[in-house]
């Protein structure tokens, strides 16, 4: 039977981090770190719980059309941007490419990062052209618009996942003056940095950023994701769009997360806290990050062996071995809460 399954998907498929789970319950681990997804390491609050429970009664009707309450608190955060929201931003950027992308039309792709986008574009029948970044992972801006020359799509994600480097605004915007297509910014991370890359909307029509609540937000088990998009994508998004992508749980979840402003900042400075002591006291090279994880270098160990020695030590981190581009010798490790920070510096220097 499986000749019918299309070749993209008997090559592969997405990569879930699952290994090193296995591995710490298998070593009868008493409590695991849980540091290889980049989960906001808090539950949601107490307020973000009661208002998905209320929400959780109404669920024998479908969603409305318009889920006001969500809508209102991304106005608030964005009240000058167009809006689109989805299941996860994986979601949003299944659905840009549905919009855009016609089969063998190239999808280009600044390497290495997230997989999911070369994996939705080959999904959609479109032709990935990767871009390698530079050895410090900065994006070359006349080897990635070479690459977009007469493409309509090309994805760019700062701060980058897994190298967690940012990308200035300066440069996505000579980008984005140069290109034939349209941008779709990654910012899952950008609340984690100082940067915002919102001001380039109202400068350029072919800019689309995505976001997700799945970070800051504490909510990447309800799945929720949004795009800025510009005026005139707006209407042909919403026409490409899963119906009913967004769960009456998840909105009302997602509107009260967004309402917590001041619990999103002080997760971003705890954060940017314990990112400055892992490059202080991790004994590897730890590359600079604008997210809420940090890149670290275990050569001549690779990222696979090493993810597999700390999961053994109740430790999980993500090997970066399955990144497109990217040789195997790097970890991807989540900042956590405490415990989780100091355990991981503990048991990663004594690799
Ligand atoms: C986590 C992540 C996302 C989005 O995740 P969703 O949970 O689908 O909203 C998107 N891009 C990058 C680079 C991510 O790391």
């Amino acid at each position: 039977m499986t000749r019918w399954v299309r070749e993209i998907y008997k090559r592969g498929g997405y990569v879930y981090a699952t290994r090193a789970m296995e591995i710490a319950k298998g070593a009868g681990c008493p409590r695991i770190a849980r540091l290889a997804s980049n989960e906001n390491p808090s539950p949601p609050s107490p307020a973000v719980v009661a208002a998905a429970c209320e929400a959780v009664k109404g669920a024998n009707r479908y969603p409305p059309e318009n889920q006001w309450e969500l809508l209102a608190a991304l106005k608030a955060l964005h009240p000058d941007e167009h809006l689109v929201v989805g299941a996860g931003m994986d979601g949003i950027i299944e659905a840009v490419i549905r919009t855009l992308v016609e089969p063998n039309e190239a999808v280009v792709i600044a390497t290495p990062t997230f997989s999911f986008y070369g994996i939705a574009a080959g999904a959609q029948g479109a032709r990935v052209v990767s871009c390698r970044r530079e050895l410090d992972f900065s994006v070359s801006v006349p080897a990635f618009l070479s690459a977009c020359r007469g493409a309509k799509l090309a994805f760019l994600c700062t701060p980058n996942n897994p190298t967690g480097n940012l990308t200035p605004p300066e440069t996505v915007a000579e980008i984005l003056e140069g290109m034939d297509g349209i941008l779709f910014l990654d910012n899952a991370y950008v609340e984690f940095s100082d940067l915002d890359y919102r001001p380039l909307l109202r400068k350029y029509d072919n800019l689309v950023i995505g976001r997700t609540l799945s970070k800051i937000h504490a909510l990447a088990g309800l799945r929720l994701g949004y795009a800025l998009v510009p005026a005139w994508l707006d209407p042909f998004m919403e026409r490409a769009m899963t119906p009913f992508a967004v769960s009456v749980v998840a909105a009302a979840a997602g509107a009260a997360a967004l309402g917590e402003a001041e619990r999103a900042k002080a997760y971003a400075a705890h954060v940017a806290r314990w990112r400055d002591r892992f490059a202080r006291e991790i004994r590897w090279k730890v590359h600079p990050s604008g997210a809420n994880f940090v890149l670290v270098d275990v050569a001549p160990m690779t990222g696979t062996r090493a993810m597999e020695r700390l999961a053994a030590r109740c430790v999980l981190v993500r090997s970066c071995a399955s990144f497109p581009d990217l040789e195997d010798h790097y970890l991807r490790v989540s900042i956590g809460d405490d415990w989780e920070n100091e355990l991981l510096i503990r048991e990663i220097n004594a690799l």
